[in-house]
């Protein structure tokens, strides 16, 4: 399940790699983990970051992160709750906590926190900004808030990830909030083990905003997103 290419310019590769957040991304220079459980260490050889959004069994692993650490010495950067976890099993020079509003840079790739709404101790979504400068939102578990339309605003996302199922209270129609807000350019509603949950929500998706793409992702497929031009 690596990904062994790289993107083309202005563009980013992403797999969606279990049922819940689990998303790998590769920009031209850095490759990225995030929320990885139900899933083997090795799948990750070339990680230059894991990237944690809440504390809850479905997105935090620590043995697994710890392992993948172990193997790519990556940066580990996590919520509070999910830090306090990892910090007896990370090198402490490797983990970093982030808040909302935080930003990292990764060498030309920058890691921002923002806020989720969903019940965990600190839960945070992640902007990822390529080096090309493509735009990942990564809600993790979020349902929909206000602040979303202005970071969307702010942003102009290439790609958001909407959550349509499992998690408390969120659904298709949450998902499709999530997208209403921050009006990327692709949406990808994940976290569902019901591909039905996800038909629903590109059903609504073509109804109401019929000049974005959505993105259907099957688990462990490689697709490459680009730039608006
Ligand atoms: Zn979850």
């Amino acid at each position: 399940m690596p990904i062994k290419n790289t993107p083309e310019e202005n563009a980013i590769l992403f797999v969606w790699f279990n049922h819940y957040a689990g998303v790998l991304i590769k920009t031209p220079s850095k490759t990225l983990v995030i929320d990885p459980v139900d899933i083997r260490s090795r799948s990750f050889p070339n990680s230059d970051a894991v990237l944690i959004t809440h504390e809850h069994y479905d997105h935090l692993d620590q043995r697994l992160v710890k392992e993948i650490q172990k193997n790519t010495n990556c940066k580990v950067i996590a919520d509070p709750a999910s830090t306090k976890r990892l910090q007896h099993l990370i090198p402490i020079e490797k983990l970093i906590e982030i808040n909302p509003g935080s930003e990292i840079h990764l060498g030309e790739v920058s890691i921002k926190a923002e806020k989720c709404n969903h019940s965990a101790s600190n839960p945070v979504t992640y902007i990822i900004t390529s080096e090309d400068g493509v735009k990942v939102f990564h809600t993790a578990d979020s349902l929909p808030f206000e602040e979303l339309a202005s970071i969307g605003t702010r942003e102009k996302f290439d790609v958001v990830f909407c959550t349509v199922g499992i998690a408390a209270g969120t659904s298709p129609e949450s998902g499709f909030e999530i997208a209403k807000l921050t009006k990327p350019q692709v949406a990808v509603p994940y976290h569902a083990n019901s591909v039905a949950y996800q038909k629903k929500f590109a059903e609504i998706l073509r109804k109401e905003m019929p000049r974005t793409t959505c993105l259907i992702p099957e688990l462990n497929k490689i697709y490459q997103v680009s730039k608006k031009a």
